[in-house]
C-alpha cells in the first residue's frame, strides 16, 4: 500500500474517532465513555481492514468468504452426484408396461387415470404380436396365434374377456406393488 493510502486511511480513522468524541461531548455521564469506546473500536476495525501490504484486508476477507461459499457449493454438488451414482433412481409404476400372463407377453399403456389401455399380446419366443383367432371367423373361445412361429395358445374366454382379465391382473399387481418385481418378466 502506498504512503498516500496510509495517510488517507489514518485521516479517515482519525475522523471516525473525532466524530465519536464530538458525539460523546454532546452527552454527559456514562454515554460519552461508551460512545468513545465504540468510536475507537470502529476506527480500529477500519485500520485493521485497510492495513494490508498489497490488498486491503477487507477485500481479502470478502474474497475468502466468496471462495468459501463457492467451495461448499461445489462440494455439495459433488456429494449429490456421487449419491446419485451410488443409488440409481427407483423405477416408478408407469414404467410397468410389460408382463407375462396366460403364457404370453402382454404390453400396454396407461390413460390419464392410470388405467391400462391398448393391451396387446406378443409371442414369448419371437416377440411377434399375436393374433386373436376370434378375428376373422368369430371363434369362441379365442386362441392367440403367432403367425411367425405357427404356435397357438388356446384361450378359455373371448378376446375381449381375455383383455379385461389381463387388465385386472395388471391393476392387481399395481395395488399390491408386485409390479416392482415384475419389471423384467
Ligand atoms: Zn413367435
Amino acid at each position: 500500500m502506498s504512503n498516500d493510502h496510509r495517510i488517507r486511511n489514518s485521516v479517515i480513522a482519525g475522523l471516525i474517532v473525532a466524530a465519536a468524541v464530538a458525539i460523546a461531548k454532546l452527552f454527559s455521564g456514562v454515554f460519552p465513555v461508551i460512545i468513545a469506546a465504540i468510536g475507537s473500536a470502529l476506527a480500529g476495525i477500519f485500520r485493521h481492514l485497510t492495513s494490508s501490504v498489497d490488498v486491503p484486508r477487507g477485500i481479502v476477507y470478502i474474497a475468502s468468504l466468496a471462495g468459501g461459499v463457492w467451495a461448499i457449493r461445489r462440494m455439495r454438488r459433488a456429494h449429490k452426484a456421487a449419491a446419485a451414482v451410488a443409488k440409481p433412481a427407483q423405477p416408478d409404476w408407469p414404467e410397468y408396461t410389460q408382463d407375462r400372463f396366460l403364457g404370453v407377453v402382454w404390453r400396454w399403456q396407461y390413460d390419464r387415470d392410470g388405467l391400462p389401455v391398448y393391451l396387446a399380446a406378443f409371442c414369448p419366443f419371437c416377440d411377434m404380436q399375436l393374433r386373436s383367432s376370434e378375428y376373422p371367423g368369430f371363434r369362441f373361445p379365442a386362441d392367440l396365434c403367432c403367425d411367425r412361429c405357427d404356435k397357438r395358445w388356446s384361450g378359455k374366454k373371448s378376446w375381449e374377456a381375455t383383455q379385461i382379465y389381463v387388465t385386472l391382473e395388471v391393476q392387481r399387481n399395481l395395488r399390491s406393488l408386485a409390479w416392482r418385481h415384475r419389471l423384467t418378466p
